[in-house]
């Protein structure tokens, strides 16, 4: 079932066990990523059966990868899990609740158009003050946050002369709960002289699906976006989302037996760059955020620090900020919880997280806390409202935004007139 090489690799030190967020909080060793191949392997051979004891120690694995930063051996363990969970799917029968659970998940998030129905019913719902009703039966539904109507994201062209063109990846969840982070890299890329294409046909990028076991359905998304992007060879693909940036930059191995879309695959992963990582190039000097001087800190998104290697952007860009002051947060690279789908599917093991890293957040006294991920943000945001905290959720993008719109306005303000 797995590639025996991948499970070879790692050679039982243990030294990822600290960094293991379910290890940590568990103190078990079939809860740890060394205990988690054990596991595989002997699945593998033939010496395990896939009892539902077994299955729930994979099941409990956030897929965060933080084991693969920690492992000195350079274990590929998200390929392993991406392998074992797909081989699980396909030969265990899981309970009712689960199945339909997993079913409502795929059958909704990672369709761009249904979504957005689900979300409209969510708006209206708040506006008429219902929601409040499904928050205190369903834990889930205070993960939405107060959603407000949006522009549609468009194609639009550099501010000046143009030194670039970029596509932009739309995604799915981003797209409808936070409309506003892909509305504001836009602007920012905008400013910066590269023109944005957004093109159609675009889709979700295929993480849910490989995060619940569905390979095929992820190959399936993949190919569909190969094909929107075609049009803009080349060029690079802007994405605001850590988790769908972390899937697209492996498309080339989703498809690797694949003859008809490998190499078009390895070419989209190349080309794909989180919006932290393109712009950080291109800032131009002197802008800062109007008012009194703020304080924010940044949480490691998964899928960016560990998935993508992608820590320091992030916190170039907030530096870059005038008025604003990074003060570093405690375990910052630890999990939220959120992980995908898994806040919905373990939300017990998902809130014992987030309180784990609302507490860091409230110790750094900061007013705001920048977050370069969708299902982050949603996590953190709810925790804070469950803890009484007000502090802003904000993807580092949006802050760069405000802080080019006030420089812009202010010095259009002081031209003298010609
Ligand atoms: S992916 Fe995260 S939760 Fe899973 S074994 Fe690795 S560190 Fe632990
Ligand atoms: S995954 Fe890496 S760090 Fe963890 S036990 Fe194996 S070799 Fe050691």
């Amino acid at each position: 079932m797995i590639n025996d090489a991948l499970l070879r690799q790692c050679v039982h030190c243990g030294l990822c066990l600290d960094a293991c967020p379910t290890y940590v909080e568990l103190g078990t060793e079939m809860d740890s990523p060394r205990g988690r191949i054990h596991l595989v392997e002997a699945i593998s051979q033939g010496t395990l059966d896939l009892t539902p004891e077994v299955v729930r120690h994979m099941d409990l694995c956030l897929g965060c990868r933080a084991c693969e930063t920690a492992c000195p051996a350079g274990v590929q363990y998200g390929q392993i899990l991406e392998d074992a969970r797909a081989h699980i799917e396909e030969n265990t029968k899981r309970p009712l609740v689960q199945r339909l659970r997993r079913q409502m998940t795929l059958a909704v998030f990672p369709h761009p158009r249904r979504l957005r129905v689900f979300v409209t019913l969510v708006r209206w719902l708040q506006n008429l003050g219902l929601w409040s009703l499904a928050e205190r039966w369903v834990a889930a539904a205070s993960l939405f946050p107060r959603l407000h109507k949006a522009p549609s994201l468009q194609s639009t062209a550099a501010v000046g002369p143009e030194t670039e063109r970029v596509s932009v990846l739309r995604g799915c969840v981003a797209d409808a709960v936070q409309p506003q982070v892909n509305l504001a890299a836009v602007r920012v890329l905008n400013r910066c002289g590269v023109s944005a294409d957004v093109p159609k046909g675009q889709g979700c990028c295929g993480a849910l699906h490989l995060h619940a076991g569905d390979r095929e359905g992820a190959q399936r998304l993949a190919r569909q976006n190969i094909d929107a992007f075609a049009g803009s060879e080349g060029s690079a693909v802007i994405v605001t989302a850590a988790g769908c940036g972390a899937a697209m930059k492996e498309y080339g191995e989703l498809l690797a037996d694949d003859e008809q879309y490998r190499t078009r695959a390895e070419q989209l992963s190349r080309r794909i760059r989180d919006v932290t990582e393109y712009i950080v190039e291109k800032l131009p000097a002197d802008f800062e955020l109007p008012g009194a001087e703020a304080s924010v800190t940044y949480h490691d998104a998964c899928h960016l620090a560990h998935g993508q290697g992608i820590r320091e952007q992030p916190r170039s860009i907030l530096r870059s900020i005038g008025g604003l002051t990074l003060t570093e947060l405690g375990e910052s690279d630890h999990c939220c919880g959120s992980a995908g789908s898994y806040n919905l599917t373990e939300p017990e093991m998902a809130r014992t997280l987030a309180e784990r890293k609302i507490k860091n957040i409230a110790a750094t006294g900061a007013e705001c806390v920048a977050v370069a991920n969708p299902g982050c943000a949603l996590q953190i945001s709810a925790g804070l409202k469950s803890a009484g905290l007000s502090v802003r959720v904000v993807h580092p993008i949006e802050l760069l935004d405000e802080a080019m719109a006030a420089t812009a306005s202010k010095s259009a303000t002081t031209k003298p007139n010609s």
